[in-house]
């Protein structure tokens, strides 16, 4: 049986996974565990699945870039993207909004829907300034 109630929450949030045998932390979750080989099943029918865990909050920017050529649907000229590592190790893509970006500094990340873009909204990660 598949335990759906962790995401029906109002609050927007992107799951990282633990693995139930080793306790690895993934993100984005692969379909085996890299340390001991356990077998994740989204299904829960063959083996159990992993542990979903909301991925937010103080995490370090590695590095950025500003893409000017944006899709339909953005309605600016440009856009910054930039690739974070939180505390555990885990790292995460995601809309950045600093005023002065610089690599290393510390950010706080959470989850928007965007519209913006074609198609049904979708979770993104924004980072901004600590
Ligand atoms: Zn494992």
């Amino acid at each position: 049986m598949i335990d759906f109630s962790v995401y029906e929450t109002k609050q927007l949030e992107i799951y990282a996974y633990r693995c139930p045998e080793c306790r690895a932390e993934y993100y984005p979750a692969p379909m085996l565990c890299a340390k001991c080989h356990c077998r994740r099943d989204p299904s829960g029918i063959v083996h159990k699945d992993w542990d979903p865990f909301p991925l937010e909050g103080a995490c370090t920017l590695l590095t950025w870039t500003r893409v000017w050529a944006l899709p339909e649907g953005y309605d600016r000229p440009c856009e910054m993207f930039g690739i974070v590592e939180f505390p555990n190790g885990l790292r995460a893509a995601g809309r950045l909004e600093a005023a002065s970006p610089v690599m290393g500094m510390a950010l706080v990340a959470r989850v928007e829907e965007s519209t913006e873009r074609p198609g049904p909204p979708a979770k993104v990660f924004v980072f901004s300034e600590a």
